[in-house]
This record gives structure tokens, sequence and C-alpha cells, in this order.
């Protein structure tokens, strides 16, 4: 008999549905099957050559021993000198705290705030991770649904309307992953009216694709209302923009107080992020920064590549991604069809095992980011897996019964006769 008893804290805990994913794909490829995989967004590249080499350089210098709580002192100077070219804002080692990922900075940050019974606002979409992180720390998470009409953005009214007297944090994602939606200094600027009118409320700003991005920077909310600073954390990392995921290296900018607090409970678990990403990290954000924009290049064409050949399948609408590397898929018209093997899809988990199932394509739900009946693929990865993977999921939706074209009719003669 298992003496396995889990914390009250974890007892309802699922793992991550983008890394189970993933890790679903790994076990497929090992039990013998091919398996096209558009699932966990991770740049495709090697990371570049000179941070490679940075980090090499550390440890052949003897760079191997634990670093302070919060991050090297050159590693913090860098991401300072980047914040302000960014916000405008002059940031130093007391707001700036170093991490084994942003994920690992918002779940500390989580941990240090949040207490049973309090609220965090999260709009969705959302990046899988947000809820079930508030949730370990005994908090309720607020999901916010933002509809495809309004860009998948959060509105100061639907804002307004959430906000309780337990409401601690409100966690915007922009570039948001999964849906692209980038915040203009507008959208910005009315959420931060909101804001000045609840004092008690944090805003943990999560912009770890900050610059991948198709239509210009993405605005900073620190930056649009700096006023609000000190209620702000900006949470990013090197994963995203430098290919370098397996590193764990990511960073939040905020008030002294709170990160003290998240130091202190690093202190108390991993002590600090990895020596020698961190001297990677340096390079990263000090050095050459040509590996940025090509790989933006190579982002956008793939997703202008990708958006062409989905929208073009009968059923499948995709949102027009503004940043990040993933493409939301609406598959609503395709719902109520059935499958060669005579199978009904009736939500976009049906939808997404249909096409592993049979085409061997690897996609996530929507609604494993709180929004049906949508599924998202990611464009990180090869051209050729892509264009392969989207043909494929082509002939998916093609065999079905009765064809999506005459769904897509039928949902027209609705709209137009209601
Ligand atoms: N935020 C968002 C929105 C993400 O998509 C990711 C991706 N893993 C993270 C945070 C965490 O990134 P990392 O821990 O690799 O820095
Ligand atoms: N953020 C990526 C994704 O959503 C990587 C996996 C994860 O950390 O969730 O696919």
């Amino acid at each position: 008999m298992s003496t396995f008893v889990p914390s009250q804290r974890v007892a309802g805990m699922h793992e991550s549905p983008s890394m189970a994913a993933a890790q679903h794909v790994r076990e497929l490829r090992a039990s013998g099957r091919q398996i096209l995989d558009l699932t966990a967004g991770e740049p495709d590249f090697d990371t570049p050559a000179n941070v490679a080499a940075a980090a090499i350089n550390a440890i052949n210098a003897g760079a191997t021993r634990y670093t302070p709580v919060n991050g090297t002192p050159e590693l913090r100077a860098a991401i300072a000198k980047r914040a302000n070219l960014r916000t405008g804002l002059s940031y130093d080692d007391a707001h700036i705290t170093v991490g084994s990922g942003a994920k690992q900075v918002i779940f500390n940050a989580l941990m240090a705030t949040v207490d049973a019974g309090d609220e965090v606002i999260v709009p969705a979409p959302y990046w899988v991770s947000y809820p079930t992180m508030i949730q370990i720390h005994g908090g309720t998470p607020v999901v916010v649904e933002c509809t495809e009409s309004d860009g998948f953005v959060l509105t100061a009214e639907r804002l307004t309307a959430a906000i309780t007297a337990s409401t601690k944090w409100v966690i915007i994602n922009s570039p948001s992953n999964p849906t692209g939606a980038v915040y203009s200094e507008e959208q910005l600027a009315s959420l931060a009216a909101v804001f000045e009118q609840h004092p008690h409320i944090n805003i943990l700003w999560d912009e770890i694709y900050d610059e991948i991005t198709f239509n210009g920077p993405a605005p900073n909310i620190a930056a649009v209302a700096p006023q609000l600073r000190d209620r702000i954390l900006v949470v990013n990392g090197v994963s995203k923009t430098y290919a370098m995921t397996g590193w764990r290296l990511g960073y939040g900018l905020g008030n002294p107080e709170l990160i003290r607090a998240i130091n202190a409970i690093q202190s108390q678990s991993t002590s600090c992020a990895s020596s020698i990403s961190q001297a990677a990290a340096v390079e990263a954000l000090n050095g050459e920064q040509k590996f940025v924009a090509a790989a933006l290049n190579r982002y956008r064409d793939r997703k202008d590549t990708a958006y062409r050949m989905i929208s073009d399948i009968e059923g499948l609408m995709p949102i027009k991604p503004a940043g990040a590397f993933y493409l939301f898929i609406n598959c609503g018209a395709i719902l109520g069809s059935r499958t060669p093997s005579g199978r009904t899809l009736s939500t976009d988990v049906d939808v997404t095992d249909y096409i592993l199932e049979k085409y061997s394509v690897a996609t996530i739900p929507g609604s494993a980011f709180g929004a049906s009946p949508y599924f998202r693929i990611t464009c990180a990865t090869s051209d050729e897996t892509l264009e392969t993977a989207i043909l494929a999921i082509r002939e998916a939706v093609t065999n079905l019964e009765p064809p999506a074209a005459s769904r897509v009719a039928e949902q027209n003669d609705f709209i137009q006769t209601s």
C-alpha cells in the first residue's frame, strides 16, 4: 500500500498542460510513433553561439559556485539597463530578483503574497500555469473571459467588474500566450486608470515575449503608468528571446519589499539560479543582438505561412497574432462533425485528440488556456514540421462528416436569420 498522502495544497493540482503535452509527445515517440509536435512553445533554434561561449568561459573560469540569492551583480546590472531602456524607469539592486525561469519568479511572487481567500484576476485565454499556481498558494483565480471580438484583451469594464476587496493581483501577459494579443498604450492607460482607483491591487506584468512582436514594439505598463511602478512586478527572462528555455533563467523587477520576500523564499528553496546560466544571460542581454532580429523574421514568416494555410481550411479560423510565436485557432465550426470512425467531435479536446490519434499532430486544446472551442499550435518549430503538420490538420478536417463547408454555411444562415 502506498504511503504517499499529498498535502491539501497539492491534492487537486494537475500538472502543467503544456509540459504534459510535450511529455506525451516524448512518450509516443519512444513507443515508435512519428509525431509532428506543435505543443510546447520553445524556440527550435540553438542558443546563440556567443551566449553558449560565455557559459563555457564561465565554467572554465570557475564561476561554478553559489551566487548571491538575487543574482550576480553583472546580471542585475544587465537587467536594470535593459529594463531602463524599455520603461524609462531606473531600477537598482533592491528592485531586481533573478530566478530559475520566469515561471519560478511568478511562483515565488504568488507564494510571497497570496493567502487563503485572496483573489487573483486572470484574463482568459491565459497561460496554462497561472490558475494552478494561484491555487497552490491557497488563492482563488478569478478568470475573466476576454472575447475574440475584444481582440482577447482585458477591458477596463471587465476588470472593474471582477475587482473585489479580496483582489490581490491582476496578471497581464502581453504579448499573450496563447493568442498573440498585444496591449496598446491606450488599452494599458485605461486599465491603469482602474488600478489607480483600487490601491490594494498589484499588477503582475508578464512580458516574456516582449521581443517577439510583428507590428512594432509591445508597450510596457510601467512605462505607460510610471505612477504605478511600486505596484507592478515586471516578469521577463531569456528563454524565448534568446532560445534559452533549458537554461532556466528569468527575472522580476518590482517593489523592494516584494523583491525581498521573493529573495527570502529563494534563499530557502533553490538558493540562486545557476551560476553558469547567469553568466550566459549577461552575454545574452549585453552582447550582440543580431540573433533576436533574425529569429523574429523567422517567426514572422512561419506565422504568416501558418496563418494563410490554416485560413484556407474550411472550418478553422486562426486569430491573427500581434506577437509571441503561437497561433490560436477557432475550431467552433467543426464541433458536431463526425470523424471517419464515427466519433462526434463535441469539444476542442476531442478535436486535438482526433488530430493526434489519427494524423499524428500534437497540439494543445483551448480549454487548457481557459477558452473554448480553440486549439493552439506553436510556430516555433521548423518550417517543414509546421507545414507538414498543417497539411495533416487540413486532411483531418476535410475527412469530417458533414463537411465543414456545410456547417459553416448553416452557421451563416443561422446568424443571418436570428
Ligand atoms: N510566462 C509565459 C506567458 C510563458 O509562456 C512562459 C513559457 N514557459 C513563461 C512565463 C515561463 O518562462 P520561463 O520559465 O522559461 O522563463
Ligand atoms: N510557455 C510554454 C508553453 O506555453 C512552455 C511550456 C510551459 O512552460 O508552459 O508552451
